[in-house]
């Protein structure tokens, strides 16, 4: 619908993003009326093509603007909110992440609401309460137990009860809407109640250490100002435990504390940490939610209600008006880089955030990432250490194992065997660490060697046993069966090489028959609450082998385990990315850092076939600082990042040669466009797996030390990129790649 407009006469008009990939705002008419209410970072419908959408309002055009009378306007179809549900500050947060991270505005601001929000439905800050009508109805009830407890909790409460809090009590709203069929109860829309309440502590902080105490000071001395802080602290070290302090002292200002953990259903016992210390609205934020309670707990840090938010990456956006505090825990975690669609790294958001809001921010972690010590360097964040562990407990003792001389049942060594029987029979537990889930990670032919590839993908297919033994892809999903006989050579010599935790788990079952192995997995906790379950007979003191991945080295407190074992370290050690020595150091401190958490002492052991490796010699005294500087040294000199900014354009399509050309005739033009010496381009270069899923993948590296005038260049080039690439290439762009794949 579009109006004709007289000269005169004012024209009503807003600028909005829309949720389409693309990069531009675009601009409708609307009345006066709605004019008057409208408010940048609330939400409209409007027609664009034919579909209608919701959009963000992010520019309210005064009336007198010029307007050329032959461009006619759409009218928006709907107001949605009568106020600001993205506030301004994360409209400046989402404006600028849309810049810096090369993505549709659009997009990014959808991405920052809840899924209920993104469609065209009224945000809605009333709940549906019941009340009684008529108080002596017992009568009427015989017939129907429920209805007859339905009646009993409402008379308990005649100032009404929000619908969501009946659910809890088992009151169903069918009950309800029979009895108000009845003309015994109805409901009405009332004001759900979001004051704060005082946050109240619920348990007394632990008695700080020195170093905990002058942590803990120095960033209270930056409250109400932006000062960024990298707690460097050992696993074990009580960072919780100065997070809960320094929370403790900024939620008493009536303030909001945002807290961002990597995984929140693996992490369990910090939540409980949390809710243990303090009396207080928390609101979680994480995937494991439905639409409603995601609704809800924004909606509660949203209106101030919620002091502590906590929850993972996407969580950095939410609005949150009394901000006084981030914290950002396990900083070093690779599950705060979004590596799909809007490619944000939360670590680097959350810094930008608390700049805009003016409040301090806490990044913690055990094995700091190189990016974080290079911002120390350069005096953008204050380091503080923590270099014991709190309470009585000391560090694990380490121990390396020669795999090229050990004698290995099962590709165990024998010396690690004993070791563990040894704890075992002292009822402790006993942590397996093994970075490869599946049964085995190759099916070969002994009597031709022929290899078992996925046939769309660079990549040996996994043998997995269970459910049913078949191969299955880990790169592009596909499943196939086991064949019966080599098919090049038709021999019946099929046998699987390597280990995976599936196939460990088998060989410890065996040479341990009367204790029990527990899996952690992927595969083996796909089903909700079997973690859980797991996680809850960790917690016992029984003697267990826990067996596990990645999922494993997570933050956890175990306080019974006191042997780790670290299988396999070796492909970690002779990765071709630049970043896999950083990563090998962090899962090693972190897996190392599960042991000996308790009273007693801790053991770990890593199997290798290169004890002598320069990295493995600093580790072995725990010494991730000092691995850490030489591996920041060692960055400045080959100009890698963090050391010089990067840009990665991944470019995939139906051949390698169509990439090599286009990304070819790319980099030229970049070349052309930018200043001499200024953008270095690596490249084209095949993805480390060229093929996968069918298709080809290459890409384009730019780095330059100069990241304003990088990413000046880079976006009006991006544009270009974009237009000229062909329809069946898929081209995408990420800044600060974590990841060269
Ligand atoms: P981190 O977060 O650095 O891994 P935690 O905060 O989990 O370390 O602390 C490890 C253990 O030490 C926890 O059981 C915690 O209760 C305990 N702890 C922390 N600080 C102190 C302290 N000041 N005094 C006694 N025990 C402490
Ligand atoms: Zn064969
Ligand atoms: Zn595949």
């Amino acid at each position: 619908m579009s109006h004709s407009t007289e000269s005169n006469a004012p024209v009503y008009r807003i600028r909005v993003a829309v949720p389409v990939r693309l990069y531009d705002f675009f601009d409708y008419q609307l009345s006066a009326e709605h004019y008057a209410q409208a408010e940048v970072g609330a939400r409209v419908t409007v027609s664009f093509g034919r579909q209608q959408l919701v959009a963000v309002i992010v520019e309210k055009l005064p009336p007198d603007a010029p307007i050329d009378p032959q461009f006619k306007l759409k009218m928006i179809t709907e107001l949605l909110d009568d106020r600001a549900i993205l506030h301004p500050s994360i409209m400046s947060l989402l404006r600028w992440a849309a810049q810096y991270y090369l993505f549709p505005i659009g997009e990014v601001m959808h991405a920052a609401l809840p899924t209920l929000l993104r469609q065209a439905k009224p945000y809605n800050l009333l709940a549906r309460t019941w009340k009684l009508l008529n108080v002596h109805a017992e009568d009427q009830l015989k017939r129907s137990v429920k209805q007859q407890e339905a009646y009993k909790v409402l008379k308990l409460h005649p100032q009404g009860t929000q619908e969501t809090i009946l659910n809890l009590a088992s009151v169903e709203t069918n009950t309800l809407k029979a009895l108000e069929k009845k003309g015994i109860a109805h409901c009405v829309l009332e004001a759900k109640d979001f004051t704060p309440t005082p946050v109240q502590l619920a348990q007394m902080p632990l008695t700080a250490n020195e170093e905990q105490k002058k942590a803990i000071q120095s960033i209270l001395k930056a409250q109400k100002k932006y000062q960024g802080f990298l707690l460097d602290g050992l696993t074990g070290s009580g960072k919780t435990e100065v997070y809960l302090q320094v929370m403790q002292k900024v939620l008493e200002q009536g303030k909001q504390v945002l807290v961002l953990v990597p995984e929140i259903g693996l992490t369990p016992q910090t939540i409980h940490r949390f809710q243990s210390r303090f009396h207080c609205q928390i609101s979680m934020l994480h995937s494991g939610l439905n639409d409603t309670k995601r609704l809800q707990a924004w909606q509660y840090a949203e209106t101030g209600k919620a002091a502590i938010i906590l929850g993972t990456r996407s969580a950095i956006f939410t609005p949150i008006p009394q901000l006084g505090l981030i914290i950002l825990d396990e900083e070093h975690d690779l599950s705060f880089k979004q590596q799909e669609g809007f490619r944000y790294h939360a670590r680097d958001v959350a810094l930008y955030r608390a700049h805009l809001e003016n409040c301090p921010i806490i990044l913690g972690s055990a094995t700091p990432s190189i990016e974080s010590y290079q911002l120390v360097h350069q005096q953008k964040l204050t380091r503080l250490e923590l270099n014991q562990r709190a309470g009585s407990a000391v560090m694990p003792k380490m121990h390396l194992i020669d795999l090229k001389i050990a004698r290995k049942q099962h590709g165990i060594s024998e010396q690690l065997i004993t070791e563990i029987k040894k704890c075992l029979e002292k009822k402790e537990q006993v942590l397996i660490f093994l970075n490869r889930r599946g049964y085995a990670p190759v099916l070969i032919c002994e009597s031709c060697a022929w290899q078992a590839n996925c046939p769309h993908c660079d990549a040996h297919f996994t043998v997995h046993m269970k459910p049913y033994m078949h191969l299955h892809c880990h790169h592009c999903g596909t499943i196939n069966r086991i064949p019966d006989a080599c098919p090049q050579c038709d021999q019946s010599n099929l046998k699987p090489i390597g280990m995976g935790t599936a196939k460990v788990e088998e060989s410890l079952q065996e040479i341990f028959p009367d204790f029990p192995v527990l899996r952690v997995d992927r595969d083996s906790t796909s089903r909700v609450g079997s973690w859980q379950k797991i996680y809850d007979q960790i917690q016992t003191s029984e003697p267990v082998i826990l067996l596990g991945t990645q999922m494993l080295a997570k933050g956890h407190h175990f306080p019974y385990v006191t042997l780790v074992a670290i299988l396999d370290i070796d492909g970690g050690l002779l990765s071709v990315d630049f970043r896999a020595p950083e990563r090998t150091a962090q899962l090693i401190i972190q897996v190392s850092g599960r042991s000996g958490r308790g009273e007693k002492k801790g053991d770990v052991y890593l199997q290798t076939l290169r004890p002598d490796h320069p990295m493995l010699m600093l580790l072995l005294h725990h010494d991730y600082r000092a691995f850490a500087k030489q591996t920041l040294t060692d960055r400045q000199t080959a100009l890698l990042p963090p050391c010089r900014y990067a840009i990665l354009l991944r470019c995939e399509s139906r051949s390698q040669q169509e990439n090599q050309h286009f990304l070819s005739e790319m980099a030229n033009l970049l070349r052309q466009q930018s200043e001499p010496d200024l953008i270095d381009i690596w490249g084209p270069i095949p993805a480390p797996m060229e093929r996968k899923a069918g298709r080809f993948q290459a890409h384009l590296v730019l780095l330059s030390t100069d990241r304003a005038k990088l990413h000046f260049y880079v976006r009006s080039w991006w544009q270009q990129v974009l237009h000229s690439k062909t329809a069946y290439m898929k081209i995408s762009i990420d800044v600060d790649p974590q990841e060269l794949n």
